[in-house]
């Protein structure tokens, strides 16, 4: 088959488009032929070697995926040959504490495709079948690739770790990611207030055209400020961010007495200074979220497939113009997904 793999870490031009191997199919596995694959930052940390994980080499990334069921895949899966299906992007055990408890992500053996086992940047992918979910709804394979991972991630961090509710006021960082353009919506769904932050004036439109009821530009204006001026000086409840040390502060402040900041990533660094007295005074509250449980997807899957909310797409590039298309992710100009196509 032809896949995009990278033989040593390194900058866009290690991926290469070259045959590979089909993948090995284990009992109780499905093959997937891939149609659709989005891309994550995390294909590009791993491609530079940043996360701490020693890879196998080649490596294949790509951890959204949305394709066809192929064969062989024994019936007992429950999958049929050309079922239109994704993948979940987590893998677990299955059957530890953790993973019992909806918790996939702290599971001990928890990966992504494209991590510990081979991902969709190729035409075919070997899934266990308990991460193979039948595609909701009438959605198109980029339309349900673009969904999982960012849309698992904003779940987790506003409805399961911050505990949004109704009405409330959410500060969303980043508002031009896959990540930033599913909480707007996240949070709509609740009638939440959304503060939405980005780079530039058309990803604020497009924003705006999310749900986002106010807009702040981070280049010309000052974050923190904006947010006092638009609560009436009282800080949002909420603060969705994932980029880290750049904006951290700024995030800190935007906090109501009693506001939960949730946080998934550190793009542009992981160092941050913390007033004590400022958190213990005004009692805030600082939540990790990392990825999130099988359940969680299912759930937010449901509104997918009726379209309430949606998974929004920047480009679809073909795999074999991948590094054309981890370039545009590295210069941030983009809004939402990013797609290969096989
Ligand atoms: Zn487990």
């Amino acid at each position: 088959m032809k896949a995009v793999r990278f033989h040593h870490y390194g900058g866009v031009e290690v991926l290469k488009y070259e045959d590979a191997p089909e993948p090995r199919v284990n009992p109780g596995e499905v093959l997937v032929k891939v149609k659709a694959c989005a891309l994550n930052h995390l294909d590009i940390w791993l491609r530079q070697g940043l996360t701490g994980w020693s890879l196998s080499m080649p490596h294949i990334v790509g951890s959204d995926i949305a394709g066809e069921v192929a064969e062989p895949t024994s019936p007992a899966t429950g999958f049929r040959p050309a079922d239109r299906v994704l993948l979940a992007p987590g893998i677990s055990c299955g059957r530890c504490a953790a993973c019992f408890h909806g918790l996939d992500s702290a599971c001990r053996a928890y990966t992504l495709f494209g991590v510990m086992v081979d991902g969709g940047y190729a035409e075919y992918v070997a899934a266990p079948a308990a991460n193979v979910i039948p595609i909701p709804g009438d959605l198109s394979f980029e339309e349900a690739a673009a969904v999982p991972l960012v849309f698992l991630t904003a779940w987790h961090m506003l409805m399961t770790r911050a505990q949004l509710k109704p009405g409330e006021d959410v500060l969303v960082i980043g508002a031009g990611s896959g990540v930033g353009s599913a909480a707007i919506q996240l949070a709509k769904m609740l009638a939440c207030r959304v503060i939405a932050v980005a780079g530039a004036d058309w990803k604020l439109e497009k924003a705006r055209a999310l749900g986002a009821d106010e807009v702040i530009h981070r280049r010309r204006q000052s974050i923190a400020d904006e947010v006092r001026r638009l609560t009436g000086k009282r800080g949002v409840d909420v603060v969705f961010e994932h980029v880290g040390a750049a904006v951290w502060e700024a995030c800190f402040e935007s906090l109501a007495t009693y506001g939960r900041l949730v946080t998934c990533g550190t793009t542009s660094g992981e160092e941050v200074k913390l007033n004590l007295r400022m958190l213990y005074g005004r009692q805030r509250t600082l939540l990790g979220s990392f990825m999130g449980g099988k359940g969680e997807l299912l759930d937010v899957l449901k509104w997918v497939g009726q379209r309430k909310v949606k998974a929004v797409i920047d480009s679809v590039f073909p795999l074999a113009e991948a590094a054309a298309a981890q370039k545009k992710m590295e210069e941030g100009d983009f809004f939402g997904k990013i797609l290969l196509r096989p």
